[in-house]
């Protein structure tokens, strides 16, 4: 496995996309309300994207048709926006990636739309708060499967699953480099963590249990037991400090 380090250029150009996809991410944050189409927010993305000078990383990826996942209540990643329809209380998980400058950023979040229960509140709070803490895990000297521990550690003690068969990754040049970075795992394994090393860390995180299924369109991935699933992403940087979140604003 070979975990690619960038340079400090490299990570300010990062830097840039990432921050692009933190400001159309929360331009479509604010636009989720009842009653539109999941298209809607793919064709704010792409425009938001083409106006910031900025490519998509997912469309035409292995074929994906869009620039944008939209995977809403049970679905957990890889909805393909359309014609659905957004209704009061649902939760709608977007999951967005450009390319600048030959670099990718890559970042998720869940949002409720309208008025939601107080459980797919408390999923939501604890898939953000599981993501934080992976974060605050990436530092030098520590091991990639600390970051997996935490994560699991932080979703599972409230009561939670951190699906299994979907990973964070390493990302740079390409979207998904090494390496892949499960939700769950044990403390104290896998490669050191390097100043320059530059990850996509992505909890999905379930109210029932773990397992998924692939929906008919091939993409879309839901909770095998119908349960709701929360999702939380971003991309960061370890440096010799705290690590840099790349995808904020
Ligand atoms: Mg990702």
């Amino acid at each position: 496995m070979s975990i690619v380090v960038k340079s400090d250029q490299e990570i300010a150009t990062m830097r840039q996309a990432g921050r692009i996809v933190a400001t159309i991410l929360e331009t479509l944050k604010l636009q989720v309300r009842p009653g539109m189409k999941t298209e809607e927010l793919d064709v704010i993305a792409a425009s938001e994207l083409a106006r910031l000078g900025a490519r998509p990383s997912f469309k035409g990826y292995r074929g994906f048709p869009a620039t944008l996942c939209v995977s809403v209540n049970d679905e957990i990643v890889h909805g393909i926006p359309g014609k659905r329809v957004l209704y009061e209380g649902d939760i709608v998980s977007l999951d967005f990636g450009a390319i600048f400058a030959g670099f990718h950023g890559d970042a998720a979040l869940t949002v409720g739309v309208g008025s939601i229960s107080p459980e797919a509140k408390q999923l939501i709070e604890t898939t953000e708060g599981a993501l934080k803490a992976g974060i605050a895990a990436a530092r030098p000297g520590t091991r990639l499967g600390d970051i997996s521990a935490t994560i699991q550690h932080y979703a599972e003690s409230r009561g939670y699953s951190v699906v299994r068969e979907y990973t964070g990754h390493g990302i740079g040049r390409e979207m998904h480099e090494e390496p892949q970075i499960p939700n769950f795992g044990l403390a104290g394994q896998g490669p050191l963590l390097k100043k320059g090393m530059t990850f996509a860390l992505e909890p999905m995180v379930n109210i029932g249990d773990w397992h998924t299924r692939v929906g008919d369109n091939h993409w879309v991935v839901f909770t095998s037991d119908g349960s709701l699933s929360a999702h939380f992403e971003h991309t960061i940087a370890v440096t010799d400090a705290a690590p840099e979140i790349l995808t904020a604003l």
